[in-house]
């Protein structure tokens, strides 16, 4: 089996992966929150922990992994937006997720196994909070509930920070009701007009921190495999949640590995809704610019490391896919050619790919694998090329497999010009074992003319069709 590594926030060490329990690999992405378009750094872990996903169920089998991705639909910028367009929060959040899902769909991401709303656990959260009052790590004061910090002396070992770097790094909100000024939001009253619910300390409504502990326990249990988000919500997010559910399930680990992604930047700086320096993956599509392209160049960069968007990795990505596309289509790649060959048992990944993808989900370094395998001359040498594209996202559909406006055939090369380039070739050796070396110039003119590109190593001939490629040039002997 497949060991997949993963470099955990929480060691701060690259670890093999080993799960819970196999037979049910278990992982929650925190959401977006609903109440406008996603900015094109939002679809970063979207688009990581889709590969996971789908590596998860490569290696466990596709029955074996639960995936959790929330929707945060209570929240003061949701109330906000509604107040301002004058309409209803229940209609803001669900135009709102439908244009995520319309979106994330259109980047080749698949659904997760469950999508909870927050508004519809809010139960869960209020028993949860009840729980940490009982065990003595929050209190109640002034409508609000408060987590109490210095309960819990683990706080800040998953960001490594200490509790003055964390006063100093963000924007801790003092208030009279707080014992401790780094004491957070459990639990907030509500006015009129904003969402509420009754609970023990009167009408109100969650904070953010709390839905993912009590969403988390209730749909993968008190200890789960992964947990992931961008850099940016390690403190204060995730603490938070740590804290809520090591102090509410002391016997459980809650998550065992953390994978945290780095920014996607504008110039230097964070793509954010609040610095106004952003543009939505709506924005690209309407531009033109297809689903695969997008996740192509998002993919081309290791989740570690910061990344712009650049025209000139759109433009790169496409022609890599028009190529890729094209051998696949010159190929006769779909649905039938996919049947027969799982039939054969040459529906398999590449080792090396898979090995590649699985250290640490090296998605750039499982790229320049599949260019390795594109080179393939057959359907069944192509197998592991055309299994990795799947696995990567880029062909979810063996009945349509894109073709760009404007593509050519690319460098596909269909099966019977394949075979009839490697006739040459032994024809070629043939003559030259005879020492008919008229003959063997003969055929080398012909792969010239035809633009094929031949490389002699070791006595082994390979090649590969080069740019000015036209197989009716092979026809000439
Ligand atoms: P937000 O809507 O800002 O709460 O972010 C939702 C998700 O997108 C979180 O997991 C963030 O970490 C992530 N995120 C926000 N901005 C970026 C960015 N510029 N690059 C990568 N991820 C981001
Ligand atoms: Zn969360």
């Amino acid at each position: 089996m497949t060991t997949i590594r993963l470099n955990n926030t929480k060691t701060r060490k690259r670890e093999d992966f080993v799960p819970i329990d196999p037979e049910n690999v278990r992982l929650y992405l925190c959401g977006p929150t609903v109440y406008d378009r996603a900015h094109l750094g939002n679809s970063r872990n979207v688009l990581l922990f889709d590969v996971l996903f789908r590596l998860l169920k490569e290696v466990y089998g596709a029955d074996h992994v639960t995936y959790v991705r929330n929707f945060t639909d209570v929240d003061d910028k949701i109330n906000a937006r509604a107040a301002e367009t004058g309409r209803e929060i229940g209609d803001v959040t669900a135009e709102t997720i439908g244009w995520y899902h319309d979106d994330m769909d259109a980047l080749g991401a698949q659904r997760p196994t469950h999508e909870p709303r927050a508004t519809d656990h809010i139960p869960h959260m209020i028993a949860m909070i009840e729980d940490l009052i009982a065990k003595g790590h929050a209190y109640a004061a002034d409508g609000h509930a408060l987590f109490a910090v210095d309960s819990y002396a683990e706080y800040g070992a998953l960001s490594g920070r200490s509790i003055d770097d964390m006063i100093a790094g963000a924007r801790v909100e003092v208030a009279p009701y707080k014992r401790n000024p780094m004491d957070f939001v459990l639990w907030k009253p509500s006015d009129d007009g904003v969402p509420g619910w009754d609970s023990p300390w009167g009408y109100g409504r969650p904070g953010w921190h709390i839905e993912c502990s009590a969403m988390s326990l209730e749909l993968l249990g008190e200890s789960f495999d992964i947990h992931g988000g961008g850099n940016d919500l390690q403190f204060p997010h995730h603490e938070n949640e740590i804290a809520q559910s090591a102090c509410a399930h002391p016997h459980g680990e809650f998550a065992r590995y953390w994978v945290h992604n780095e920014m996607l930047q504008v110039e230097g700086k964070k793509m954010s809704k609040s610095l106004g320096n952003f543009f939505t993956v709506r924005d690209l599509l309407d531009q033109g610019v297809p689903g695969e392209v997008i996740r192509l160049v998002m993919l081309g960069t290791h989740y570690s490391k910061t990344m712009d968007w650049t025209e000139t990795r759109k433009v790169e990505a496409e022609g890599t896919l028009r190529k890729w596309y094209g051998i696949l289509h010159g190929h006769g790649f779909g649905p039938d050619l996919i049947a027969a060959l799982k039939a054969d048992g040459k529906w398999q990944a590449d080792a090396e790919f898979l090995g590649v993808l699985a250290n640490d989900l090296n998605t750039s370094g499982a790229l320049s694998r599949l260019h390795v395998l594109s080179k393939g001359k057959t359907p069944v040498a192509l197998a592991g090329f055309a299994h990795g594209l799947a696995m990567m996202g880029l062909v979810n559909d063996w009945a349509a497999i894109p073709q760009f406006d404007g593509g050519e055939a690319g460098a596909g090369v269909a099966t019977a010009v394949a075979e009839r380039v490697d006739a040459l070739l032994a024809d070629r050796a043939a003559a030259r074992g005879a020492k008919d070396w008229a003959r063997a110039d003969e055929v080398r003119d012909i792969l010239n003319a035809a633009g094929v590109q031949v490389t002699d190593v070791g006595g082994q001939a390979t090649w590969a069709p080069g740019p000015d490629f036209d197989a009716a040039k092979l026809e000439g002997l």
